[in-house]
Formats: C-alpha cells, sequence, structure tokens
C-alpha cells in the first residue's frame, strides 16, 4: 500500500544535512519513505500535512512504562532518588501481569499522542509471575517500535541492596529469562519493530558478577545494555564508598562503554567520564523533567555534545516525572542548558533533533530518526494553525511555540494516531481499566 502525506507545510527532516522544506510531499511504501518530493505521485491513502510542521517520530531512550500506575503517589512526591524508591517498592511488588499490560498501554499511548515513534522501557521487577512479554504485547498492540531491555535487581536489603527482598531475583534467573526473551522477541533486522536489551537495574541494585555477566551475555547475543548511571549525589557518593571508584571507571571495568550501551541520566559525570564516554561512543539518556522531579541536578548536556557524546531523550519512569510527554521533554532539555550555560546554550532545532535523530543514534537506530528516503516511515505531524502556534514567527520552532500533541503519527508507515485519537486501541476503556487497577493498589 502506498500512503502519501500531501503538501506538508514545513519539513524539519534531521537528515545529514538538517534540511528544512516546505511545501513538499512525502511518499510511503511498505514502511519506507520513497520520495520527498512535490509532484503529489497517486497513492492508495493520503494524509493532508497543509498547516503541519513534519517532524521524524520523536524516539524515547528512557522509561519504566509500568509506573504509570503510580503517578503522583504521595508518599514519593517530594522525596529525593533512594527514599523515593523505598516509598514506591512496596506497591510495585503487589504488580502482576495485568497491572504491566495495562500500565504499558497507558505509557505507550501518551508517548504516541506526543510525537514518539520509538521507545524503550526498562523493566526491572517481575512479581507475581509479570513477565517482559506482558509489555511487548501491549507495544504491538498499540503498534509502536519497541526497544524493550530486560532489567533486574538482585540485592535486597538483608544483603545490603536498597530494594525489598521479595523485589529481587536470583541471577542465573535473570540471565537465563534474558536469553528467553532475546530468543523470543529479538529482531536484529533494518525496521525492526521490536528490539531486546539486557538492563541490570542499577549498579546499587545487583552485583558486580551481574553487571560483568549481563556484558558479556549482551555482547554474545548481538543486543544492546542500558542501566542507571551516576543519577545524583546519593549515587556517586555510593560507587565510591562500595566500588571505590568513581561510576564512569565502574562501568568501564565490567564492558559497560561501548556504542552497544546506553546509560540513563549522567547527571554527575566528570570531564574524564565524558570524554570516556565520547572516545568509546556510549550513549547517555538524558531526562530533563525526572532529574528536576527528583532534584538530581542538571545533566551536562552541551559539554557532552561539544565532545560527541551519543545523547538521547527520556521520559523517564512516570513515578518520577509524572508526565509522558516527550515533545515537552525536549523543551525541558533546551531550558535546562540554558539556566546552566545561558540562552544561546542550545536551540529549538538542536533540542529536537536531539529527541529524534540522537535517540536513534543513541538505540543504533540508523534506519529511523530522519525524513529521508530508504529510512523507515516514523513520522510526526503537528498542526500549527491552533492558539499554541498563533502569533508564531517560527512555526518550526515547535519546542518554543508549538502544540505538545500531535494531529498524526505514523510508525512504519501506519497511522496510529489520527486526528489527535490513538487509533489502535480503545484509550477509555484503557483509561478506566488503569484507574481500577491504581484504586487496588491504593487499597
Ligand atoms: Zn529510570
Amino acid at each position: 500500500m502506498k500512503t502519501l502525506i500531501k503538501d506538508c507545510s514545513f519539513i524539519l527532516t534531521m537528515d545529514d544535512d538538517e534540511s528544512e522544506l516546505s511545501q513538499r510531499d512525502i511518499l510511503i511504501e511498505d514502511g519506507i519513505i520513497r520520495s520527498v518530493g512535490h509532484d503529489h505521485p497517486k497513492a492508495d491513502h493520503v494524509i493532508d500535512g497543509s498547516g503541519c510542521v513534519v517532524t521524524p517520530g520523536l524516539v524515547n531512550t528512557h522509561h519504566h512504562l509500568y509506573q504509570t500506575l503510580t503517578r503522583a503517589v504521595p508518599g514519593g512526591q517530594d522525596a529525593l532518588l533512594f527514599g523515593w524508591l523505598q516509598t514506591l517498592y512496596p506497591i510495585w511488588g503487589r504488580f502482576g501481569p495485568e497491572e504491566m499490560y495495562v500500565s504499558a498501554q497507558v505509557g505507550l499511548a501518551e508517548l504516541a499522542l506526543s510525537g514518539c515513534t520509538l521507545t524503550s522501557d526498562h523493566l526491572y521487577l517481575y512479581p507475581n509471575g509479570a513477565r517482559l512479554d506482558d509489555t511487548i504485547a501491549a507495544a504491538q498492540e498499540i503498534g509502536m517500535r519497541f526497544h524493550p531491555t530486560r532489567g533486574a535487581m538482585s540485592i535486597g536489603e538483608s544483603a545490603g541492596g536498597l530494594p525489598p527482598d521479595a523485589l529481587v531475583e536470583h541471577e542465573a534467573d535473570i540471565l537465563n529469562d534474558c536469553i528467553r526473551v532475546i530468543d523470543a522477541h529479538h529482531d536484529a533486522r533494518d525496521g525492526a519493530m521490536v528490539r531486546v536489551g539486557v538492563a541490570p537495574c542499577s549498579p546499587f541494585s545487583v552485583s558486580r558478577d551481574l553487571m560483568r555477566d549481563a556484558a558479556l551475555l549482551a555482547r554474545d547475543k548481538g543486543v544492546m545494555l542500558h542501566t542507571h548511571l551516576a543519577e545524583n549525589d546519593e549515587d556517586v557518593a555510593y560507587s565510591l564508598e562500595q566500588f571505590g571508584c568513581r561510576p564512569g571507571q565502574y562501568a568501564q571495568d565490567l564492558g559497560w562503554t561501548g556504542d552497544d550501551v546506553w546509560h540513563a541520566h549522567c547527571v554527575k559525570l566528570d570531564g574524564q567520564e565524558i570524554d570516556l564516554f565520547a572516545k568509546s561512543r556510549t550513549g547517555v539518556a538524558h531526562c530533563p523533567c525526572s532529574n528536576c522531579r527528583l532534584g538530581s541536578g542538571i545533566a551536562p548536556v552541551r559539554a557532552m555534545r561539544d565532545a560527541g557524546v551519543p545523547v538521547g531523550l527520556g521520559v523517564d519512569g512516570s513515578a518520577s516525572n509524572d508526565v509522558g510527554n516527550l515533545v515537552s521533554e525536549a523543551r525541558h532539555a533546551m531550558l535546562l542548558q540554558r539556566v546552566a550555560n545561558g540562552a544561546d546554550a542550545m536551540s529549538a532545532r538542536e533540542a529536537l533533533y536531539i529527541a529524534t535523530r540522537g535517540g536513534a543514534e543513541v538505540l543504533n537506530r540508523p534506519d529511523c530518526g530522519q525524513i529521508a528516503v530508504g529510512k523507515r516511515a516514523d513520522i510526526a505531524m503537528w498542526d500549527v494553525t491552533g492558539i499554541e502556534s498563533a502569533g508564531s514567527w517560527d512555526p518550526a520552532a515547535l519546542v518554543l511555540a508549538g502544540p505538545t500533541r500531535v494531529k498524526h503519527l505514523l510508525v512504519e508507515g501506519r497511522q496510529i494516531v489520527d486526528a489527535g485519537h490513538v487509533t489502535t486501541i480503545d484509550l477509555p476503556t484503557v483509561i478506566a481499566r488503569q484507574n481500577a487497577l491504581a484504586r487496588q493498589l491504593a487499597g
């Protein structure tokens, strides 16, 4: 089937030249962009692009979808990272397969409405029979491109760790389940809709052995590695005290640097660690709203980008954001760099580049993140005829003045948002189910 997006008012391509085009059509066939021009080719399905700024679909590099069920929990609203985790662990311990599935549907739909076409997820607890497969089913149903990671925690309270013993797993079981989900779901081909990663939760919730074994396993299977790193001062202090080194050194010693690795947060990386990440092409998932919400600090994104570190954006889990709006995350990334480094520290276009192409680079998806012939047809269309853009002299500067929800969204050429509505699931029913589950969890 051929789809034509006709008469796009403006296209921010994020191609190698960062070309910006006006009054063009985009022709899509078999999930791939076939042409970008203005000769109105024939198609089976036509989408009107007039009045729209068109961008590549946004790429989310860090999330914990299950946390959409624990937004704004009173005891965790004002806590720092470690206290916040200790409030939430007992609630998460009551989750099961249905909670994982429904919360993922909500989180994925929320991302789609904010322009996201490709998201990773970091699921690191598996209580009461929950499996990574529960979230993969939700992504397949909604039609999002999905990079789930098999997370894990193995050091419980009784062994000096942070999580309660009931939420941790034996390390042999963790590795076996990583192999199971990779074999069942990972697709290494161009255009893959599902790619699995390996992702022990953080250096303070798994052993040194598991970190090293996870890296060996991931390299053996050809999948990516992901974890949390250097999130705040407590995190760095823990590393110095327990491991006798900074987080970057710990990562390097255990095989956790390279272009097949990306770390969430990295708020506290120092100059040497930034150099290490740049030289090794280790990626960073920058989560500005979560960093603000938990008071973690401002990540040195300007310095990372200048040094050549691949940087993408993440909304992070909805228990620490509590919003899952990715284009809003791009705005906050831009604003925070300006707070730290001045008004010329990051442009609106650079923020959008990080949100699209940057994220695709972090996730090793050269087939995504740009509007160019031969790339996958993951496309966000933003209506700039509404109030948010009224009076704007530069509607393409979307994160300065523009809508925070898409009009249309295509993933692999399939339209999953039409006129502001998710087409693939019955969202009101899903929201009602989610609220019922939240009430049950609250007792
Ligand atoms: Zn996180």
